[in-house]
């Protein structure tokens, strides 16, 4: 096979000439919305970014992660030529060695003693060579993708009640909708251009909003009706408004029956489920309880919207159905604003869904029934067709630890950090024999435990599809030439398969040939059995595909039959008491941090990670507001700062998803939570975990600034870092002697000075009178705000050295803030005067005095709530 296969741009030299070429058309590779993307390269790691207006999925709008892509295309951190062990080695060698050691371990050991770890950032390509790769020919379905962490759950659901993995609804139907329940989703900050869509829904045609969350996230804030249920409660909710529907004679039995095949036992029981149940339950106001059955019973255009927050859960598949039971029995679903809607975490879990990426699945919608296995097995030529079910994700990870898989390939994916458990998993990695890690990034925690590293495309080299929440297939296009010796993911996984003896069945030459034979896989024997079903494009060219443009398998919307809709009988689960430990997502981050810990813009947002805590609670462990925190579960413990907020419910704490050890020294949310799962999809219960937190007393705090991050780690009690404009920026706190923090520094000329009032240390390198580092040390007192010192950084201009020594601009009280609006670098400050001197009243005001909240949009919400801080007459 030739060398350059599957390097994207390779073959298209029109691409990769001047950098005036016309733009691209992609798609942005984080959320699951899936929005369109146009990108025209302006150098040679460097492109102009904007939405693009064509894409049924966003139109044109862009949230700030997708603004700011351009940022993160870079090659600083890449990893850019094979390696084994720590050393670079050739693609040969490194392919040989794979190869060889996967066909040793299975013949020594049989199939199931290899795995691979996949993930939700690959093409549907990719997935489908790998997949093809474990359960055709290698005998076994021992692949599983972190898409089992986001949505397996969901999956789980629709097979049960659908007889397929079938997502009913489309992005149309939150334009159509009269009512929108979101359930478990921050969609505001997880998924910003719906959540555009939904405002626009509110402005354009009254669309009412309830948000059902344990939270109070900038999604609730501004909702019609927000419940802050009791975490884990939501199947009573439903079960009660069930109840309240039949009470009131809005559904009959028999009238379900008709449409939809109900288990003998359905209604039973039905009636310990009133609203009055309901609210004692999930504690709420019983009056809220009602006005949301209320509101439900009387609009029947009603899209429910669910995310996270319902599948991440050990009852998370009961939960779904629970939501898809609703719009069964009342006959929502397939109609234009009337679906259950689960949207995804990733770009493409849905194109893994759909060639077979999750281990209990087989491929193109199939299982492993013996008519699957055969069919299949005929279609892919092989007689060596895996005969059932692989392990799940938190099994085959507790599977390597307990020496049962002893070759572990892990694509995409950065399980030492992700998985519940981590600290278990990454010992698990570290005793694995032999760990291939294919990947983009040189040093993630995961790859630094790797004995082959392959380096893959990423993001604008990659050449292929992805489809989104609502079943939308778009293509991935390369802009930028391949770095170094990367190349794609399925071309890796080809070569493999040809060096252990399968060349023929994995001779493809390029995307376009793995997209059609997944195409003619979906439509093989299918005659209606499926309704994934994308035989009409088996035979496109390769012209085609390159020009392929959005579209929708299965059509806009699906409605069932009776035989093909069964609702599931389910129960509200008993619930712990305790503290409990919720997790989730930052706005502007995106997973572990890998690549939008790159772009200094993204992390203006939030710098650190935060564990978030109701005044109840931090008054009964003595906690004050920025004061350190130590979280613990029974599976570890990690520091964090606190932020007091009445956002939490008392009783629950939230932590983000996104640091890992490359970026702090504790903040790994993954080492805290559970690895439960639930008994019928295997995704583990991230957001509920007993927990404990008790106040950490450092004896100093600390802030460090400095143009490039030193090699070695901070070494101190607690720390975090990110990347700022010109440099990156340090917290960190300790005991004993804070001296030894000055080696930290940059060489310059060191100017020291010592606040006794205030109790900090100040200590400043500069280099031809420009900031090259700063650190400042704090035993007693407060650090200075950083936000003017970490301009200087990037700044050409020279500013006074007792300016620097006091942190704050000559002749200025205060100093600049971080950015609320990302794009536009707007502050707090000038969004307060906006609203104060020239009476902004409402969000689209402030954006016409101060451009905040104009271009992504993601600000949106917080601009709304600052607002309603400063003038809640205002906000209606
Ligand atoms: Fe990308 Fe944002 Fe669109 Fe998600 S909503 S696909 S992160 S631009």
């Amino acid at each position: 096979m030739a060398d350059d296969l599957g390097r994207g741009i390779a073959g298209r030299s029109h691409l990769i000439g001047p950098p005036e070429v016309d733009f691209v058309r992609t798609a942005c590779p984080y959320c699951g919305v899936g929005c369109g993307v146009l990108a025209k390269r302006t150098g040679p790691r460097s492109a102009n970014i904007a939405g693009d207006p064509d894409h049924p999925a966003n139109h044109g709008r862009l949230c700030s992660k997708g603004t700011h892509l351009g940022e993160t295309i870079g090659l600083e951190g890449r990893l850019l030529h094979p390696t084994i062990g720590n050393c670079q080695a050739s693609w040969d060698d490194a392919l040989d060695l794979v190869a060889e050691r996967f066909s040793a371990t299975i013949a020594e050991h049989g199939p199931d003693s290899v795995a691979f770890y996949v993930s939700g950032q690959l093409l549907t390509e990719d997935y489908y060579a790998a997949n093809k790769l474990m359960k055709g020919f290698i005998g076994s379905a021992n692949i599983d993708t972190n898409s089992r962490l986001c949505m397996a759950s969901a999956v789980a659901a629709h097979n049960r009640a659908f007889g397929e993995d079938l997502v009913p609804a489309c992005y149309d139907d939150l334009d159509e909708a009269d009512l929108v329940v979101l359930v478990g989703s921050n969609t505001a900050w997880c998924h910003p251009v719906v959540w555009q869509r939904i405002e626009a829904a509110r402005e354009r045609r009254g669309t009412r909003l309830v948000v059902l969350d344990p939270r109070r996230t900038e999604t609730a804030e501004g909702a019609d009706l927000f419940l802050k249920l009791r975490a884990g409660t939501d199947i009573a909710l439903f079960k009660g408004l069930e109840a309240y529907l039949l009470a009131r004679g809005d559904i009959s039995p028999d009238a379900v029956a008709q449409r939809v095949t109900v288990p003998d036992d359905y209604w039973d029981g039905l009636a310990s489920y009133g609203v009055e149940q309901a609210a004692a339950t999930c504690d709420l106001p019983a009056e809220d309880v009602r006005a949301f059955y209320e509101l439900f019973a009387a609009t029947p255009r009603t899209v429910t919207m669910f995310s996270q927050g319902v599948n991440q859960s050990t009852h998370g598949t009961d939960k779904a159905n629970a939501i898809i039971n609703l719009h069964l029995i009342t006959d929502r679903i397939g109609k234009p604003g009337a679906a259950p809607f689960s949207i995804t975490g990733q770009p493409n879990a849905m194109g893994g869904r759909e060639v077979g990426g999750l281990s209990s699945a087989l491929a193109a919608h199939m299982s492993f029934t013996p008519e699957d296995i055969d069919r299949v097995g005929r279609f892919w030529g092989t007689s060596n067709m895996a005969q059932r079910p692989g392990l799940k994700a938190v099994d085959l990870f507790k599977a390597v630890g307990e020496g049962r898989i002893k070759a572990l390939w892990v694509m995409a994916t950065n399980p030492a950090v992700s998985m519940p458990d981590a600290g278990k998993v990454r010992q698990a990695l570290a005793e694995c024999p032999f760990v291939v890690v294919s990947e983009i990034i040189a040093d993630t925690d995961t790859a630094r435990l790797a004995h082959v590293r392959l380096p893959a495309l990423g993001w604008g080299e990659k050449d292929g599809t992805v489809t989104n929440s609502e079943r939308r297939v778009s293509r991935q296009r390369p802009f930028l030439a391949p770095p170094g010796e990367a190349r794609a993911d399925w071309s890796i996984i080809a070569q493999v398969a040809g060096r252990m003896g399968f060349g023929e069945q994995f001779a493809w030459d390029s995307p376009a040939a793995v997209f059609r034979e997944h195409c003619a896989l979906t439509a093989f024997e299918n005659e209606g059995t499926r309704r994934l079903d994308l035989g009409a494009w088996s035979s496109i060219s390769d012209n085609e595909f390159e020009t392929l443009p959005p579209f929708q398998w299965g059509g806009e919307r699906l409605a069932f039959s009776r035989t093909q809709a069964r609702l599931i009988t389910v129960d509200q689960p008993p619930l712990e008491s305790g503290m409990m430990l919720n997790t989730g997502r930052y706005r502007d981050q995106w997973h572990t941090m890998t690549r939008t810990a790159l772009s200094p813009r993204l992390s203006q947002h939030r710098r650190e990670p935060l564990v978030e805590v109701h005044p109840n609670d931090a008054c009964a462990s003595h906690l004050g507001d920025g004061d350190l925190a130590r979280v613990s579960t029974e599976h570890g413990d990690s520091i964090f700062r606190v932020a007091i907020t009445e956002a939490q419910r008392p009783g629950e704490i939230f932590v983000p998803i996104h640091w890992t050890d490359r970026v702090s020294s504790g903040g790994r949310a993954g080492l805290l939570v559970s690895d439960a799962v639930d008994p019928v999809s295997g995704q583990p219960g991230l957001k509920l975990t007993a927990t404990q937190i008790e106040k950490v007393v450092p004896e100093w705090r600390a802030f460090l600034l400095m143009h490039e991050a030193p090699p070695e780690d901070p070494g101190c009690l607690w720390w975090t870092k990110v990347k700022v404009a010109g440099g990156w920026l340090f917290e960190l706190a300790g005991n004993g002697d804070e001296g030894r923090l000055k080696r930290l520094l940059p060489e310059g000329e060191l100017i020291e000075a010592s606040d006794a009032t205030r109790g900090v240390r100040r200590m400043v390198i500069t280099n031809g009178g420009r900031l090259a580092g700063a650190l400042f040390v704090a035993r007693h007192g407060d650090l200075p705000p950083r936000d003017w010192l970490i301009a200087q950084l990037a700044d050409e201009q020279a500013a006074p050295l007792f300016a620097y020594l006091a942190a704050r601009a000559p002749g200025r009280s205060v100093s600049v803030e971080p950015a609320i609006c990302v794009c536009f670098n707007i502050g707090r400050s000038a969004i307060c005067k906006a609203i104060g001197e020239a009476g902004a009243a409402s969000v689209a005001a402030i954006g016409s005095v101060t451009r905040a909240g104009t271009n992504c949009g993601s600000c949106r919400p917080e601009l709304a709530r600052i607002l309603a801080e400063r003038e809640p007459a205002l906000v209606t």
